[in-house]
């Protein structure tokens, strides 16, 4: 389990200075969970504007 950044990301980098382990990372276009790092704590759901990140 792991977390996933949508496509409505805004790329505003709030979850990533939120993410205790920094999985989060800006990628090409969006802000993108590395999967294998993501503990599932929800603070990057918590901070994000547009409700991006979501719980696989
Ligand atoms: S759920 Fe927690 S550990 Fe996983 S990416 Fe979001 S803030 Fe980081
Ligand atoms: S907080 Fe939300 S909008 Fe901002 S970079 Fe993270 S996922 Fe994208």
């Amino acid at each position: 389990m792991a977390y996933k950044i949508e496509e409505t990301c805004i790329s505003c980098g709030a979850c990533a200075a939120e993410c205790p382990v920094n999985a989060i990372e800006q990628g090409d276009t969006i802000f993108v969970v590395n999967a294998d790092t993501c503990i599932d704590c929800g603070n990057c759901a918590n901070v994000c504007p547009v409700g991006a990140p979501v719980a696989e």
